[in-house]
């Protein structure tokens, strides 16, 4: 017992023992909330004041789920039967052990967002309603928002427009539908238990009689249903503990409510309040600057956190030319910390704004063959949507692959249903051909055996395709680019707000491209490189490795060293928020992100990025020029010429976040360098990205910087930002360029 209030400080003792009914700590990142809820479990249990029968426990993740029941595990070895798990899992759980008394089967199944677009698509496609007016991905979230407002399709206001009408009459039948075959999507999971809780006393009394506390982590975001959910069970005769952070609330475009703070102190009159202000997890400049940024949020409850731990290490910038740059700067400091300071790879973590980002972080972490894993999300090409443009370049490639074919024939969706495919499958099997030789007889041909919708979407789609491969383009990466537009993914991704990573990253995809665009035959080496780049598997779990993550998913968690990647206006804060205001969720994101850090922070931006297809002058994040400038070591600070020019180039591009300009590129003619011939000299002094930063002086156009480079050897090429404000790819051994020191 002892043990549990060993490691806590005075406030952290008063909220673990604290006999209030209700609590809630409301306290800054890294003070112990998470610690505090734990201990608190283990010390209701450990003084007899209730049973681990008795708790529920419900975290943001399954992973804090797990680490919660181990800590648990270590702490009361013999108390089982605790219930700890997120609100999904929790629900899942009882709809389980109540299937019948919530109308469902015992086999019901779960589904996720995208079996439920399958639904909505077929169910458009069964009234014939044009899927372009009326967006499935719209439908979805309009079916998903209803249900976190707990409004059943049978009790929804008059409709007052055309698409309103159309979404309440697809809910009406999407319900019937997943009644009738069993199957219960996220939303529906929640609501559905809260509404077993509700139309059943008699269940709702078992668990009132059953928990005698429950637990909530990350409280501030917990969503309206959720605090419904919360406040049925309770009723009077639950406590409550719930742990939370204001300035940590980063999910509200996701439905999360962060006035569900106040909102638990009157609903709930008697609820302590508990403050925690001393963090543990970072050093103090770390602390510090992440305390001047939030304070520039004024929407607020404000606190004070503090630590007496060292102030460490100052924070350190990177401002980097490129992401190529930014990236190699990154992998070869971890590289560097590893094998000179005797750090381990699990020691680091890698965060960004926008899962595009990974792309080019990823290819360097293979070329230098260091262990990866990315959290809570996939590596860049095992992503749908990467897969998706993927299989239409393949198919365009190679007419006869008919994996991709059944991949991309009805997506978007576009009238070739399943109906329509089995006759297709059926006439390639008769006739002893590919799905595509099939597709084209069965659209040029005379007899009647399709009718002419089901016709016109085969000629459709045959056209699509040879429209793509002829459209003109002055790139490889501008051709794929048109690809992606014409085959309607891009649109089909960019109208969801929930889904706009995805178009994200297949603007990141044409970049990929643009690596490929002097080669003579760039659809088939960029095809057979994808795979090489995508690498075998990420590393195993358990085993040592740089974790990767998003912003969104980092919360929570904890790492020795962080880089935070992509420090820029329009990236972060993303250009999203810029417009529609949510600029103080995208600074508390940044909080979060600061606060992940223990021992050393590193910050970095680019001077120059290829965002949404365009190379772009970003201007650098507010963000990190909120932090006070005795906090920061500049690890790089970019030559004179360089300041020089970016500064004119704003001067010159002074509208809008973003400073776009046009490159006077040269034709280029050399073939690239294969992945696998940068691996044989990865770490050597010849890498070629290692000339990433010389200063050279070129015969005709003067003194410059070398920002990018292709190839290696006689093959290679660096691109050079001239003091002229020009920038030129140049063949390094034709050139005559002279290295300054
Ligand atoms: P976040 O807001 O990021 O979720 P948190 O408030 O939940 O953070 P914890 O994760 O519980 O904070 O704690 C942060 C770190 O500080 C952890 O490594 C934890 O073990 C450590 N810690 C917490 N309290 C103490 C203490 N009293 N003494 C020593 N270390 C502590
Ligand atoms: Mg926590």
């Amino acid at each position: 017992m002892e043990s549990i209030l060993k490691f806590l400080n005075e406030d952290q003792v008063k909220a673990v023992t604290s006999d209030a009914n209700h609590l809630l700590v409301l306290a800054g990142a890294g003070s112990g909330k998470t610690r505090v809820l734990v201990n608190r479990c283990a010390w209701l249990i450990s003084q007899g004041i209730c049973t681990a029968y008795n708790v529920l426990a419900l975290t943001f993740t399954n992973k804090a789920a797990r680490e919660m029941k181990d800590r648990l595990d270590t702490m009361l070895p013999n108390d089982k039967g605790m219930w700890i798990g997120t609100f999904h899992s929790i629900s899942h759980r009882l709809l389980s052990i109540h299937n019948k008394e919530a109308d469902l089967s015992d086999n019901f199944q779960i589904m996720d967002a995208e079996d439920q677009l399958g639904i909505i698509k077929r169910m458009l496609k069964e009234r014939a309603i044009d899927d372009k007016k009326y967006e499935p991905r719209a439908i979805a979230s309009f079916i998903n928002k209803h249900k976190e407002n707990s409004i059943r399709s049978n009790n929804l206001p008059v409709a007052s427009n055309p698409f309103e009408q159309i979404c309440q009459e697809i809910y009406i039948d999407y319900e019937k539908n997943c009644q009738k075959s069993s199957l219960v999507d996220f939303a529906e999971l929640l609501l559905r238990s809260y509404e077993l809780l509700k139309n059943n006393p008699e269940i709702l009394n078992t668990y009132q009689s059953r928990f005698h506390h429950i637990l909530i982590d990350e409280f501030q975001d917990t969503n309206t249903l959720q605090y419904k959910w919360i406040k049925l069970l309770v009723g009077d005769r639950m406590d409550i503990t719930a742990v939370g952070d204001d300035d940590q609330s980063i999910y509200s475009w996701r439905g999360a409510c962060v006035e569900n703070m106040q909102k638990i102190r009157t609903d709930f009159p008697e609820c302590a309040l508990i403050r925690l202000e001393q963090n543990y997890r970072s050093t103090g400049h770390i602390l510090s600057a992440a305390n001047k940024i939030i304070n520039n949020n004024v929407e607020r409850v404000g606190k004070n956190l503090w630590t007496d731990s060292s102030n460490g290490e100052l924070i350190s910038i990177f401002e980097a030319f490129n992401e190529h740059d930014e990236a190699t700067f990154v992998i070869e400091k971890i590289r560097a910390m590893v094998l000179e300071q005797g750090y381990s790879y699990n020691e680091f973590s890698i965060l960004y704004r926008s899962n595009a980002q990974s792309r080019v972080l990823e290819k360097l972490l293979l070329r230098y063959d260091v262990p990866y894993r990315i959290f809570g999300g996939q590596r860049f090409y095992d992503r749908a949507e990467i897969k998706n443009i993927l299989a239409y370049l393949r198919l365009i490639f190679n007419r006869n692959d008919d994996t991709s074919l059944e991949r991309v024939i009805n997506l978007p969706t576009r009238g070739i249903g399943e109906a329509l495919m089995n006759k297709v499958r059926e006439q390639a099997r008769y006739s002893g051909v590919t799905l595509w030789r099939a597709i084209v007889s069965m659209a040029s041909s005379d007899n009647n055996a399709l009718n002419s919708r089901a016709k016109n979407a085969l000629v459709s789609f045959v056209n699509l395709l040879e429209k793509c491969e002829m459209q003109e383009a002055d790139s490889f990466s501008q051709w794929v680019e048109g690809v992606i537009h014409n085959s309607g993914l891009y649109k089909m991704y960019n109208e969801n707000k929930i889904e706009i990573s995805r178009a994200e990253n297949l603007e990141e995809f044409i970049n990929a491209c643009k690596e490929y665009d002097n080669e003579e035959n760039p659809l088939s080496v960029f095809l057979s490189n994808a795979l090489l780049d995508s690498g075998d598997a990420q590393a195993e779990q358990g085993s040592d490795y740089v974790t990767m993550l998003t912003l969104h998913s980092s919360k929570g968690l904890e790492f020795p060293v962080v880089f935070l990647v992509g420090m820029e206006e329009g990236l972060f804060p993303h250009e999203m928020s810029i417009n529609d205001n949510s600029l103080e969720e995208e600074r508390r994101l940044c909080y979060v992100g600061i606060t992940r850090a223990m021992k050393k922070l590193f910050l970095s931006y680019c001077q120059t990025r290829n965002f949404h297809g365009k190379e772009r002058y970003n201007m650098v994040s507010r963000f990190l020029q909120e932090i006070p400038s005795e906090l920061i070591h500049s690890e790089r600070i970019l030559p004179k010429i360089n300041n020089q020019w970016f500064k004119e180039s704003i001067q010159t591009h002074n509208s809008g976040n973003f400073y776009e300009k046009e490159y006077i590129e040269e034709p280029r003619k050399i073939t690239i360098t294969k992945n696998s011939d940068y691996k044989s000299d990865a770490l050597g002094e010849n890498h070629p990205m290692k000339s990433i930063g010389k200063k050279v002086k070129h015969p005709t156009f003067g003194k410059g910087i070398i920002v990018n480079t292709e190839g290696s050897g006689q093959h290679l090429r660096v691109q050079v930002k001239f003091s002229s404000g020009q920038i030129k790819w140049i063949i390094a051994s034709f050139a005559g360029l002279e290295y300054l020191s």
